[in-house]
């Protein structure tokens, strides 16, 4: 089991305190107790949230959980930075692509967790939004179709906006943590398509009019971190696979990721400065990212018809 391989009893003291540690953060070498291990996190992640302007002092934070691990701990860590601010508000969501056996099991986990803490966790569903679950559009596309994750992925994506407005939040925090952002700049370099990295990493500030600003503050810490910050408050999470995840590109990534990681500790984190290097080149390079608005839907758009509409279409044919 994962949260076994992490948290592990080891013979040494914390090289914060001095107690018994529990954790060994491989990229730092250090050993950590359970309590610096809980504070280092927290701080690391409120370094990253300044360092990127990525909140106000007086925020609706739409914080989207999916009732997995790393949304777990993004809740839980936002909520404790954003205690000291009386005026920011932390609004939990899920979005329930209707996946039978696996997101509803994993509601039941982002229900425990938001209860927790004194949340309503706010949930708004595929079959809701555009009239299918997900499920019923797996039985409904052609042969030749996409895979179920490229519907998944776009629909979230909208009805994650849509269910934000809704709230009336000011921004959408999303868990990605360090792994998952380092697999997606070297799965991105790999297919030849690095000005994505720019596309998809758009700071606040200029995110375009009719989409809420999107963060992700969390991307500083890394999985195996992530899980030993669970597993240490027993923090409630869902760790079952979903019945469509078909990631052999990524899984391939993250294992040579995880084998450079092992061998060079740091190779992860320097991933992500890089992707922030070209994310800044980018930016400096004029641009034709040109939004219009969707035909059907009235949405900004890149094209005529948005991604959602032409799935639909799609689905619907
Ligand atoms: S694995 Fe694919 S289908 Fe399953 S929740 Fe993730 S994106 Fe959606
Ligand atoms: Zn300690
Ligand atoms: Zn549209």
């Amino acid at each position: 089991m994962e949260r076994l391989r992490v948290v592990m009893s080891i013979q040494s003291g914390c090289s914060k305190c001095g107690k018994p540690a529990v954790y060994l953060r491989r990229y730092t070498s250090e050993y950590l107790c359970g309590t610096c291990l809980v504070q280092t996190t927290i701080d690391r992640v409120r370094k990253t949230i300044n360092r990127h302007k990525m909140l106000t002092d007086n925020d609706r934070i739409a914080v989207a959980i999916s009732g997995g691990k790393d949304s777990a701990v993004l809740l839980h860590i936002l909520y404790t930075i954003e205690s000291a601010y009386p005026n920011s508000e932390i609004v939990p969501v899920t979005i329930d692509e209707g996946i039978q056996g696996y997101r509803d099991e994993a509601l039941e986990s982002a229900r425990a967790l938001s209860r927790s803490l004194d949340l309503t966790l706010e949930v708004l569903s595929f079959k809701e939004l555009l009239g299918y679950s997900l499920d019923g559009i797996v039985k409904r596309r052609s042969s030749n179709a996409l895979g179920a994750c490229s519907y998944c992925g776009v629909f979230r994506r909208r009805a994650l906006n849509i269910a934000a407005k809704n709230i009336g939040a000011d921004v959408i925090a999303t868990g990605h943590n360090l792994d998952d952002e380092a697999q997606t700049i070297f799965m991105n370099i790999l297919r030849g398509d690095s000005a994505r990295i720019a596309r998809t990493n758009v700071p606040r500030e200029l995110s375009v009019d009719g989409f809420v600003p999107r963060i992700k503050p969390i991307t500083e810490i890394s999985e195996r971190d992530v899980v030993a910050y669970a597993h240490y408050l027993k923090l409630p999470y869902h760790d079952f696979p979903c019945p469509y995840a078909e990631e052999a590109y990524r899984n391939d990534v993250r294992s040579f990721l995880n084998e450079m990681e092992y061998r060079r500790p740091g190779t992860l984190l320097a991933t992500l400065r890089s992707g922030e290097s070209m994310t800044m080149a980018y930016r400096q390079a004029p641009t034709t990212w040109e939004f219009t608005n969707c035909e059907k839907c009235n949405t900004p758009s890149p094209s005529k018809i948005c991604k959602v509409c032409e799935l639909l279409e799609s689905i619907r044919s």
